[in-house]
């Protein structure tokens, strides 16, 4: 085979392997990595919501196309789908807040929950987010002392308890800003738990983004 043509297959092997054929949703042919039906979940990011009090972005509501494709990441474990949440992510943080922050700290799970699942959300959506807008991504940073119960069931009062001493910060963050990412903001509590670990560990100012919200 002449040179220009071993070439030529050998780029048309790399194209595909960095452009992929399916979609990394729901495995149509695309020629992106979302097919133009995953695609529409962008037109639902109109108006990312910001809760004030915490300071936390969420991109999406969790419903539809976007929870689908939330599951089809979280619980069919398909990391890659997780990626693309991700830069998704950082797309919309380098495009509309360009800040930048010392530390990018995904809620952590704790160590028998990592077990479980395999591996922990946040960080891959994290790795996701920093493929686009490069951050400090710091994973040693906060620590997930305490098993916790599952927060679905449980009331306000009940979640706080679940909640409360579950984070620690194992160093000293002294004047550093921090931006936590996580999966899905609900009532607000993991962010709460995260922020006090944080702040008692020093940060002096701590934003969080998710990919959506369930409220
Ligand atoms: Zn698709």
């Amino acid at each position: 085979m002449p040179v220009s043509k071993l070439l030529s297959s050998f780029l048309k092997e790399l194209k595909e392997l960095i452009l992929p054929s399916q979609c990394l949703v729901c495995n149509v042919y695309s020629q992106g990595y979302l097919c133009p039906s995953c695609q529409q979940i962008y037109k639902e990011m109109i108006s990312p919501m910001y809760e004030y009090n915490l300071k936390v972005h969420s991109l999406f509501q969790y419903q539809g196309k976007v929870r689908e494709i939330l599951h089809r990441f979280k619980y069919d474990k398909f990391r890659e789908a997780g990626l693309v949440l991700g830069s998704i992510m950082g797309g919309y943080y380098q495009d509309v807040l360009q800040e930048k922050y010392d530390l990018l700290v995904p809620v952590p799970l704790h160590k028998d929950e990592l077990k479980e699942r395999g591996f922990n959300q946040s960080e891959i959506l994290a790795r996701g987010f920093i493929s686009v807008f490069p951050q400090n991504l710091s994973l040693p940073t906060l620590v997930k002392v305490k098993k916790t119960r599952r927060q679905v069931n449980l009331n306000l009062t009940e979640r706080r308890e679940n909640l409360k001493n579950a984070f620690s910060v194992p160093y000293s963050l002294k004047g550093n800003t921090v931006l936590i990412i996580d999966d899905v903001f609900t009532t607000g509590e993991t962010f709460k738990a995260c922020k006090s670990a944080l702040l008692k560990a020093g940060a002096r100012e701590i934003q969080g983004i998710t990919f959506c919200r369930q409220i």
